[in-house]
């Protein structure tokens, strides 16, 4: 049986029309198949360390390169800041290696 959290990270992820809330760039589920660092992740806006939920209003999806960086810093960045900062880095390619960033760009399929 699926969890909240497994529920949330679907209703995100069809909310966001299948891309990552912090890139922006397509990203997959399972069942479906595409490069790892674009697999689709649940992200906490407030994190529960803070008391923040599983509930779909606190969960969006993002792909795991996005989350695991965001996560890897001493104090991860506000998520709104985090987006800014992130598209930027897309925008001039270097977020991501080229074949990736190509795949992530390419129109995802409807579900
Ligand atoms: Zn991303």
């Amino acid at each position: 049986m699926a969890t909240q959290l497994q529920r949330s990270r679907k209703i995100a992820f069809a909310r966001q029309g299948g891309t990552c809330y912090y890139c922006g760039l397509r990203i997959w589920l399972k069942g479906q198949s595409g490069p790892s660092p674009l697999r689709c992740t649940a992200e906490h806006l407030k994190p529960r360390s803070a008391g923040g939920g599983d509930e779909p209003s606190n969960i969006v999806a993002a792909c795991l390169h996005c989350n695991s960086t965001r996560h890897k810093r001493k104090r991860p960045p506000e998520p709104e800041r985090y987006r800014t900062e992130v598209r930027r880095r897309v925008e001039r390619g270097a977020w991501l290696p080229r074949p990736i960033l190509a795949w992530g760009r390419t129109v995802s399929k409807p579900i």
